[in-house]
């Protein structure tokens, strides 16, 4: 292992030093910090007291990383429909890849609130386009958590530098919300698995090293959440094609992607965890995907409420600053107000989550309320801004675009309501 921490950079060591792990103090215990709404800036270093002074320290780095190496080419990327694989590797000898999971498995083995410091990083970066937080909190956590040991070894080091790219494959055509729809479907062939179907949407599609591919494995099952498994399906393996780059309304520099399973021919080794528990697998899994979206939900409001304050206080009309108009001052004050009661609501969600106790309803509510809040203060802000503000050249043109999505993907609002709606009603 301590050859492992010796061989990169004196950077790379001195990242993976400054790193909470989950065994070491992860908040800050005495510390007095400022929370949100007294803070100078939403975006402070310092602030929070889910935080540490570790967790500063490494922030510093992660914001320093999006200043040099994404936001300068992120323009580029939104051009090209894709970041670079560079970026990617780039991210790995960071260690910002695989964040939250244990050195032993071949992470970075830091506690569940840095990997928040990269996710709260990027949405203060403004760059949607590295797909960093779905690869390391979404698809290295169900190999981790489901994966044999030879799965692991396989893939979660690779994960970890950069050089593999995770996807996961849920939507197809005409499944999305309904995932116990899914037509993608994988027949048993010997000790092999034969793998049909298509899937739609799919984030870090396109640049995809490895796919966690949702099939029917059984139709005969009970119901069809009782005949559903996992697959590892990798890049360059026979019959799978990678469709088009979808063209978007936002995440412009985001490779969304369609992708195609023609007869792929799968090894015994390539299922995840055991056969038709797939689903079980994805109901446990998809509330940290749902606290995923809220973090950064409410981290993209606290960036907008910060550049239009900004904006506001420089910009002149009638002979003074729109900041001096009250109503424009109320606005203000309305949207700071939204923004850190959720900051709060999210913050205590982050610490259900490391002590493992956020449930599904909880972190629906989560996903549902800072998704919809930052859609308002995406539209508030940009009208604050003027005519400016829908111009691409502006960051909020770019946020308030990025934001739409949010109450679309990872279940949608709606869907999220049920989850909290059945939670209510049915006595647990
Ligand atoms: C940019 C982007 C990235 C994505 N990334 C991924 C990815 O990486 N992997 C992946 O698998 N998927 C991904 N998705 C897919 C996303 O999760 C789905 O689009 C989403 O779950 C909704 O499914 P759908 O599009 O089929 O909509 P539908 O399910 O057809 O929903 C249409 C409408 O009906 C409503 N509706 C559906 N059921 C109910 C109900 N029971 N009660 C009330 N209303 C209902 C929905 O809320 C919605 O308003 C991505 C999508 C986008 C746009």
């Amino acid at each position: 292992m301590a050859a492992r921490l010796f061989r990169g950079s004196r950077r790379w060591w001195g990242y993976r030093c400054a790193l909470p792990s989950p065994a070491r103090c992860s908040h800050s215990g005495g510390e007095e910090r400022l929370e949100s709404p007294s803070a100078k800036k939403l975006t402070d270093i310092g602030i929070r007291r889910i935080f540490s002074s570790e967790h500063d320290i490494f922030r510093e780095s992660v914001r320093k990383f999006f200043q040099e190496e994404v936001i300068p080419y992120h323009a580029e990327w939104e051009k090209a429909g894709e970041v670079s694989k560079e970026l990617w590797e780039k991210a790995g000898k960071q260690g910002l890849l695989g964040v939250n999971i244990a050195e032993l498995h071949g992470g970075i083995g830091g506690d569940f609130y840095s990997a928040a410091v990269v996710w709260e990083e990027q949405a203060y970066s403004n760059c949607t386009g590295p797909g960093f937080s779905l690869h390391s909190d979404i698809v290295m956590p169900y190999i981790v958590n489901y994966g044999s040991e030879e799965q692991i070894k396989h893939f979660i080091p690779q994960m970890t530098s950069g050089k593999y790219i995770g996807a996961i494959a849920m939507t197809e055509p005409g499944a999305g919300s309904d995932l116990q729809g899914v037509r993608t479907n994988a027949k048993k062939d010997g000790s092999d698995w034969i793998l049909n179907g298509s899937k739609v949407f799919i984030t870090n599609g396109w640049l995809s090293d490895v796919v966690l591919v949702v099939a029917v494995t059984n139709r005969e099952a009970q119901s069809p959440a009782h005949g559903i498994s996992l697959f590892l399906v990798e890049s360059g393996m026979k019959g799978f094609i990678k469709g088009q780059k979808l063209q978007k309304m936002g995440l412009k520099a985001q490779d969304t992607a369609e992708l195609f399973f023609e007869d792929v021919r799968l090894p015994a080794s390539s299922l995840l965890g055991e056969e038709n528990k797939g689903f079980y697998y994805l109901m446990q899994e998809l509330p940290q995907e749902r606290l995923l979206i809220a973090e950064l939900a409410v981290s993209a409001s606290e960036f907008m409420f910060e550049e239009t304050r900004n904006y506001v206080k420089g910009r002149k009309v009638f002979g003074k600053t729109v900041a001096h108009m009250q109503t424009v001052q109320h606005k203000l004050a309305e949207l700071k107000t939204h923004i850190c009661v959720t900051r709060a609501f999210v913050d205590s969600c982050l610490q259900l989550h490391e002590k493992k106790r956020l449930d599904s309803a909880t972190a629906s509510m989560a996903k549902y309320w800072a998704s919809d809040l930052q859609n308002r203060v995406a539209y508030d802000c940009v009208q604050l801004h003027g005519g400016w503000g829908y111009m691409w050249e502006y960051p909020i043109a770019k946020a308030y675009v990025d934001a739409r999505v949010q109450p679309i993907y990872g279940g949608t609002n709606e869907i999220m309501k049920e989850l909290i709606a059945r939670d209510i009603v049915h006595d647990k």
